[in-house]
């Protein structure tokens, strides 16, 4: 077998090995009770740097998700200007909407007054279709 990176049983840190399943050399050495060099610790110091640079690869972007990370984000950058053009647009009609609804608001109160003036059921020998005219007229002039 040839020699590949392995992960050691004993310290979980990675290792090259010709062995499967051996332990790390300092692992090994520990294992017997050896004192361990400055260079068995450098080696330990070595492993975890190593772990910790793979796994920063891992979890950072690649140079293709990179781009089109950056592909995405135009793209969500184009949809929320566009959302925000309609956005702009959407307030500009209500604007115009609540002032023509408001100006339409004070002439049918106006109406309505007219209009209840013209059939009170007094006027029409108290009729049923004025009766009913009239509590329509009174209900909407009560919403306001
Ligand atoms: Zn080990």
């Amino acid at each position: 077998m040839p020699k590949t990176v392995q992960t050691c049983p004993s310290c979980d840190l990675p290792h090259v090995t010709k062995w499967a399943g051996a332990s790390c050399l300092p692992c090994w050495k520990k294992d017997r009770e050896y004192d361990l060099s400055k260079a068995d610790l450098a080696f330990i110091e070595m492993q975890e740097a190593y772990v910790t640079a793979s796994q920063g690869a891992k979890s950072g972007p690649s140079r293709a998700s990179e781009n089109h990370l950056k592909v995405q984000v135009k793209l969500l950058q184009q949809k929320v200007a566009d959302r925000e053009r309609t956005i702009a647009t959407l307030r500009s009609e209500a604007a115009v909407l609540r002032r023509s609804s408001s100006g339409a608001q004070t002439f049918d109160q106006v109406l309505i007054r007219t209009l209840l003036t013209l059939c009170h059921p007094d006027k029409h020998y108290n009729s049923e279709t004025a009766t009913e005219a009239t509590k329509k007229l009174l209900a909407m002039r009560k919403k306001k």
